[in-house]
Formats: structure tokens, C-alpha cells, sequence
């Protein structure tokens, strides 16, 4: 399943899934946002418990070409990301390979969906770099789990591109400020349920520039597995549904290239991931 939140043309807004019907993929309207109490619609229908594989139609199906996606989680409790968790990555860093997972957070402000701008102001970063990495969506309240049944409060995936201001972030002496720049955290298009991806340590993580990619990594060479970090990060945080966790980004990131790479004004972003999809957003730079 490929849970969605879309707009309609005429201004409403949903949860719902994605299917092919023949041949073609369409959106089927499941929860209307304006039906439920809160701001972050997958959340709320997490905690209730709601069915969304087996929900029926609450309208007619509409072509996906047709509707604007949004973030698939809005406004989760939190955002847990981690540093340094490919190898080849800490490397080129110039950083030590972790003897634990580095966490650090990008707040929910930084959230925006596929297809949205990501947009600083020169003055503010003039080193803006792109982080392609899978994003694991919570399902179930998680406090203390073993790494066995970790999997189990994971409610699926999806592509998350760790916008960084790397000016910002290294200057700091920590990376709260550089990481959580408003629109530095695109997510989506869709999350993919856990059931279609029973092994995330299998897939294939690229991030496109321009075109160009720039990334080409494996989930597979993660320092620290989804398991394991889901089971490390609930010991001491009680994970809930709807939470993001950002899984850290395979080599060649902006920063480290020779020539450095950093994003500007009309660069287009894409995060692509085996059996997810592609996430693509365009870089607004103002003066
Ligand atoms: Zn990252």
C-alpha cells in the first residue's frame, strides 16, 4: 500500500491511497482532513487505529496527474535523524565511524511535501547541501522495544532529503540550527507500507541533481539497521506514531566533493529509492 495526503483541484484535502487501475494510478480519498480534529491526518488515523489497507472509497477515485501531494506526515511529534551512518559517508566527512548511533533532530517546521520548493535566503546559507535517505514513519507507540520486534512499530517508508546548511551547521559547535531551516525536510511522495518492504536493508538510495546523480548508495551498508535504531532510539524516547526517523545519507554528499557541490537558485533535487519511489523538489534561493 501507498498511503498518500493530496489535495484535490478544488481545494480539499485527504488521506489516501495510491493504486494502478488499469494500468494507470489513481488516488483513492480515504479520511477527509476537515473529518478529523488535528493537523496531521496519518497520525491521527495511526492512534485511532484505522485501517487504511482495508478502508473503503469515501469518494470516487481521481487520477494521480490530477491532485497535488502533500507531506504524507505533516506534523509529527518529531523528526529523529542520524548522523554519520554510512561508513563510506563518515569518511568522507572526515569523521570517525560511530560506536553508537549520532542523533540529532530536524523539527517538524522543516517539513515540506513532494514537490514543494525548498527555500533559504542567500544571507542565511550560502553552503545548502542535499542528503538522500530512506525515512522510516512509526505505526505503533514505541517505548523500549527489543531490536527483534522493532520492525513491528515501523508503519513504513518513505524518501527524505536532509537539507543541510553546512555553514550553519559546522559553525555551531551542533547541527539543530543548520538542519531545521523551514522546508529543509522534504518528504514523500508516499510512505510505502512495511508489508511491501519486509527487509529496508536492501534498497537502493540515489540522489539526482539537475539530472546528474550525485548518490548511489545501499541501505544494506548502514552502520545501524532500521531495527536497531528503532530499538536503540526507544530506550530512552517514546516513539509515536506518525514520527520520522531520517536513517542517514550514503556517500557524496555536496560538502565533500572536489569540487564542492552546494544547491542554488532552480536546482532541482531528487531522492529516489528502490521499491519507494521519486522525490523531487526545486531549490528557491532569495537575495
Ligand atoms: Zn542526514
Amino acid at each position: 500500500m501507498r498511503v498518500v495526503r493530496f489535495e484535490t483541484p478544488g481545494g480539499e484535502r485527504w488521506l489516501g491511497r495510491v493504486e494502478t487501475q488499469s494500468g494507470h494510478d489513481v488516488v483513492v480519498p480515504l479520511l477527509a482532513q476537515r473529518q478529523l480534529p488535528g493537523h496531521d491526518p496519518l497520525r491521527e488515523a495511526l492512534v485511532m487505529g484505522i485501517d487504511l489497507a482495508g478502508a473503503l472509497p469515501a469518494e470516487a477515485v481521481l487520477e494521480l496527474a490530477t491532485v497535488r501531494l502533500l507531506a504524507p506526515t505533516a506534523s509529527p511529534s518529531k523528526v529523529v535523524a542520524i548522523g554519520l551512518n554510512y561508513a563510506d559517508h563518515a569518511k568522507e566527512s572526515g569523521a570517525a565511524i560511530p560506536e553508537r548511533p549520532m542523533v540529532f533532530t530536524k523539527f517538524p517546521n522543516s517539513i515540506v511535501g513532494p514537490g514543494e520548493n525548498i527555500v533559504w535566503r542567500e544571507d542565511a546559507s550560502r553552503q545548502v547541501d542535499y542528503e538522500a535517505e530512506l525515512a522510516v514513519v512509526v505505526g505503533r507507540l514505541a517505548r523500549d522495544v527489543a531490536r527483534d520486534e522493532a520492525l513491528d512499530h515501523v508503519f513504513g517508508y518513505t524518501c527524505l532529503n536532509d537539507v543541510s546548511a553546512r555553514d550553519a551547521q559546522f559553525a555551531d559547535g551542533q547541527w539543530v540550527r543548520g538542519k531545521s531551516f523551514d522546508t529543509f525536510c522534504p518528504i514523500g511522495p508516499w510512505i510505502v507500507s512495511r508489508d511491501q518492504l519486509p527487509d529496508p536493508q536492501v534498497l537502493r538510495v540515489q540522489m539526482r541533481l539537475n539530472g546528474e546523480t550525485l548518490q548511489d548508495g545501499t541501505t544494506s551498508d548502514m552502520i545501524f539497521g532500521v531495527a536497531e535504531l528503532v530499538a536503540y532510539l526507544s530506550r530512552v524516547m517514546t516513539l509515536e506514531p506518525g514520527d520520522v526517523i531520517a536513517t542517514g545519507t550514503p556517500f557524496g554528499v555536496g560538502f565533500a566533493r572536489d569540487p564542492q557541490v552546494f544547491l542554488g537558485d532552480g536546482d532541482v533535487c531528487e531522492v529516489d529509492i528502490e521499491g519507494i519511489g521519486v522525490l523531487r523538489n526545486t531549490c528557491r534561493v532569495s537575495g
